[in-house]
């Protein structure tokens, strides 16, 4: 793709998430549940969180679409619930149908050649498939977690890089954000007074696909930047670990790699444990 006709490409801040990239509604946050699989006892939890209404979606944590608000709000089975982890909303042998739209063109295919490189997923053109991916530029950079049945929208808005674009493909996979996991508190600290009130509620801690996946990355591109959410530009979030930078949107970690890996084991991997970070691809001079 051409740098040239990337909007965000000449912009020293796509090395971290662009500050329109996570919305939050004007609303108060609502409370839903989150029904999720864990693949250890077999059964399903429900994890009460909260959304905000944002054009009439359900969005969580900023950028994860959970569906039409009205639908969450509902819920089908069990009060507000809404189960996005499991077997059934993976993509079927890593095969990911989509259609783009020509304004985000260059993005979306920058950030599915990168997926390709590294990985054995394929998102060929849709022809006739039922669940596909539309890449489209809607307000904003948002996906929904997993294969969700239908078509799917990922928004790649004005303020979105190749690098959100990338980590917008790997929530459509069924990744989630790093610094939600269960066990984020011993890695991160929230800086709560430097949070905008309204998106406190997108720092809450979820259960992550039922089971945290593997050690806690702070490299991970689908970790928060620093100053996500900042009513103030101070930090949000801040690393235990002196030194470490968190947010970068430059490219697939090793341990992004790794993680899908995990929740697609059947597909044909690269060989050896490790898989190579591809974290300094996306950012590289054109
Ligand atoms: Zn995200």
């Amino acid at each position: 793709m051409s740098q040239q006709d990337d909007p965000t490409a000449d912009d020293e801040s796509s090395l971290d998430l662009p500050a329109g990239m996570f919305r939050t509604g004007d609303g108060d946050p609502e409370n839903f549940f989150l029904a999720v699989w864990r693949p250890s006892t077999e059964g399903v939890r429900n994890t009460p969180a909260q959304f905000s209404e944002v054009d009439g979606m359900a969005l969580f944590e900023g950028d994860i679409v959970l569906g039409p608000a009205d639908e969450v709000r509902n819920g089908r089975g069990e009060g507000r619930g809404i189960g996005i982890t499991g077997a059934q909303f993976r993509w079927k042998n890593g095969i990911v149908p989509c259609v783009i739209q020509a304004a985000v063109k260059d993005r979306a295919k920058a950030a599915i050649a990168h997926w390709e490189r590294h990985t054995p997923f394929r998102f060929p053109k849709r022809t006739d498939q039922t669940d596909y991916i539309s890449f489209e530029a809607r307000d904003g950079c948002f996906s929904m977690v997993g294969r969700r049945g239908g078509k799917q929208v990922i928004s790649l808005g004005t303020g979105c890089s190749v690098g959100s674009a990338v980590h917008e493909i790997g929530h459509a996979l069924g990744l989630w954000h790093e610094q939600s996991r269960e066990d984020r508190d011993q890695f991160v600290t929230i800086v709560r007074e430097n949070i905008r009130p309204e998106a406190i509620h997108n720092f809450d801690k979820h259960v992550l696909d039922g089971d945290d996946l593997g050690d806690y990355d702070y490299a991970s591109i689908m970790h928060y930047p620093r100053n996500a959410f900042s009513r103030n530009n101070k930090d949000t979030i801040v690393p235990s670990q002196q030194g470490v930078e968190i947010g970068q949107r430059n490219g697939l970690s090793r341990r992004d790699i790794a993680s899908l890996k995990l929740i697609y084991p059947n597909l044909k991997w690269p060989a050896g444990d490790e898989a190579e970070s591809a974290a300094d691809e996306v950012a590289a001079p054109a």
